[in-house]
């Protein structure tokens, strides 16, 4: 991320959930003067600045709680003026227990925010772990409110949409000024959104609506493109464009291309489904441009992929060919973020886990110690009560250690598994290979890997629905893991893509079993998912003899090998060393898959 997009976010992060607050006691002047400066954090920079200049000046008058309450202040204008580092290390000291609790709490969700810009993932969890364990010690809705928002954005920005979610529904409404309203809804429409629950036009326009009341206007714009996006759900693309076209100057104006790539998009999904195809692949022209800064995004995906369709409508396949594996590159980069900001989630979550169960332990021990010693002296009255008590207390620490544990397992799962399959995801898959490859490389054993992409699948989807092909992956999965040995690595690494790994394998076995699917593929009665329905896949072979001890070349020589297999009219094996023998035949075309 360019550091320019980092001060971007960052200060809209910080504008976003910091709204300025005082602190009492003490001497009145340096208190008003902090106060002001509190107020004045988003509203004016410079103001804030020259404020903060007076307060360092007045630094040896004051008291412990000022001096922290200044320093609080600092280490924002540090964050806000793109300081990462310093700002870090000065939020971080505002977390001793010396430290007043509510200055303690802002530092740790902003710091929070901070980390979250720096796509410090492990980091940000952490420290709103540590502004959730102090929640239930502040009492003041307002304050509550600022750190529940902050999770709830730092965790739909990590793509945990469904906690995201929950988050939100612990706000005190009552408590919410315009600015948290415009806010919250928004975070809601957009995990609604991606959770892909439908979101009502009133329900969206509303939002919007909110936003520019409360002057939020880059937040009402990005809820203008949820109009558009309601639109095309409800298969109006002209409304859909209209509504587009009429707030894309202001977006434009902008020049904030998170939200460009997300219009962009839509206007060329818009222009797509009116047929105007020209007027569509110069929307994602733009969008491309607007995207070099940004590498991850759903809207750059989508734009890849709609391009690749377009390109294709126009026979244009050398060209669609190209999008098209910009699509996939995306995608995977995609995917690996959000697996990457899943196990971060879950490390950090993991440390929790220790530290919270080391703590009741800690307790726990104290208490049986506390008890034996009272039961000692007042054994004949009253030992029954302490036993119930004393198990009473073991139960509470199984059960909390157990719901503990459950929930570690399942981020952990979630980090590493496919939602849809249960099998490996393309994070996890990747780390296993690479894992393999050096096992098999220090035995000197041989190894290989399959490819393999449904054939046809968009039109099953497009068909049946996507609910039907959602089964039919399931279905394809299930049937494959009967042939797969334990050691074995079975991935999906791509939509309707899978990857098999076969450590300690001779090239006939590898050949064998990528048959023996190919074939069960071919065979699977798909009756019960979907009336008529048949599966076939093309498959891509490499071997460690030919590729190497290499993961990216292994990988990358079966999916070539995959490719000839499509080229060749799919449901079909080949493999990389047969396209090395038998040069007669393409090594690479451009089939679109
Ligand atoms: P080919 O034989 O050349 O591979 O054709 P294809 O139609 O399978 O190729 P293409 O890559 O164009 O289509 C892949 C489709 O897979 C498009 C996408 O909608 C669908 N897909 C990707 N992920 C999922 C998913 O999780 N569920 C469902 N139902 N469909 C998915
Ligand atoms: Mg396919
Ligand atoms: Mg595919």
């Amino acid at each position: 991320m360019t550091s320019f997009r980092r001060i971007l976010l960052l200060s809209s992060l910080l504008l976003l959930f910091n709204p300025p607050r005082g602190l009492a006691d003490a001497a009145p002047d340096i208190e008003q003067l902090l106060n002001a400066a509190d107020e004045q954090r988003s509203a004016s920079p410079e103001r804030y600045a020259a404020l903060l200049n007076q307060l360092k000046l007045a630094a040896g008058e004051m008291s412990d709680a000022q001096r922290s309450y200044l320093n609080y202040l600092l280490a924002y204008q540090a964050a806000y003026s793109g300081n990462h580092q310093q700002s870090e290390m000065m939020f971080k000291a505002l977390m001793a227990p010396s430290i007043p609790i509510l200055l303690r709490f802002r530092a740790t969700f902003t710091l929070a925010n901070v980390q979250i810009v720096r796509r410090q993932f492990v980091d940000a969890f952490s420290s709103l772990a540590q502004t959730m364990a102090m929640l239930p010690e502040i009492s003041e809705a307002k304050w509550r409110n600022q750190a529940l928002l902050s999770a709830a954005n730092i965790y739909s920005e990590a793509g945990l949409f469904r906690e995201s979610q929950d988050f939100l529904q612990q706000l005190v409404a009552e408590q919410l000024n315009p600015r948290d309203i415009c806010i919250s809804n928004y975070l809601k429409i957009q995990n609604q959104h991606a959770l892909q629950i439908t979101n009502s036009l009133t329900a969206v326009a509303e939002v919007a609506a909110q936003c520019e009341q409360a002057n939020e206007l880059m937040i009402m714009q990005l809820a203008n493109a949820h109009i558009a996006i309601s639109h095309l759900n409800e298969k109006d693309p002209k409304a859909a464009l209209d509504s587009i076209q009429q707030f894309l100057p202001a977006v434009e104006q902008t020049k904030y291309n998170r939200l460009l790539i997300q219009v962009y998009q839509l206007m060329a999904q818009a222009k797509a489904d009116l047929n105007d195809v020209d007027g569509a692949l110069a929307a994602l022209d733009k969008l491309t441009a607007a995207a070099q800064s940004l590498p991850f995004s759903t809207p750059l995906v989508a734009g890849l992929k709609l391009k690749a369709e377009l390109l294709a409508r126009r026979s244009d396949y050398q060209a669609a060919y190209q999008a098209y594996q910009q699509y996939s590159e995306a995608e995977r980069a995609m995917r690996d973020e959000r697996s990457a900001q899943l196990l971060a989630y879950q490390l950090a979550q993991g440390e929790l886990l220790s530290k919270n169960q080391q703590l009741r332990l800690v307790k726990e021990e104290f208490r049986v110690l506390e008890l034996e010693s009272e039961l000692k002296d007042q054994r004949e009255q009253r030992s029954s009560i302490y036993i119930a008590l004393l198990s009473l207390a073991s139960l509470v620490l199984i059960y909390v250690t157990y719901r503990l544990i459950r929930r570690h397992r399942y981020y952990k799962l979630a980090a590493e598994n496919d939602g849809l399959t249960g099998i490996s995801n393309r994070h996890f898959f990747d780390l296993q290979l690479q894992k393999q490859v050096k096992r098999c490389k220090q035995l000197q054993k041989s190894m290989g890997v399959i490819v393999f992409d449904l054939d046809f699948f968009k039109l099953i989807n497009d068909n049946h629905g996507h609910d039907i092909g959602d089964k039919a992956l399931q279905a394809t999965v299930q049937i494959c893991n009967h042939f797969i040995r334990s050691g074995d690595i079975f991935g999906r690494i791509g939509g309707e893509e899978f990857a098999i790994v076969l450590p300690d394998c001779q090239p006939d076995k590898v050949l064998m079993l990528a048959e023996i699917c190919r074939d069960a593929i071919e065979q699977l009665d798909c009756s019960h998912i979907q009336s008529g329905l048949k599966l076939t896949a093309s498959f891509g072979v490499s071997y460690s003899q030919i590729s190497g001890y290499q993961p990216n070349e292994l990988m990358r020589h079966a999916d070539q090998a995959l490719y000839l297999a499509k080229y060749n009219g799919r449901n079909r094996v080949e493999s990389y060393d047969q396209m090395q023998t038998n040069p007669g035949r393409p090594l690479i075309h451009s089939p679109l898959r």
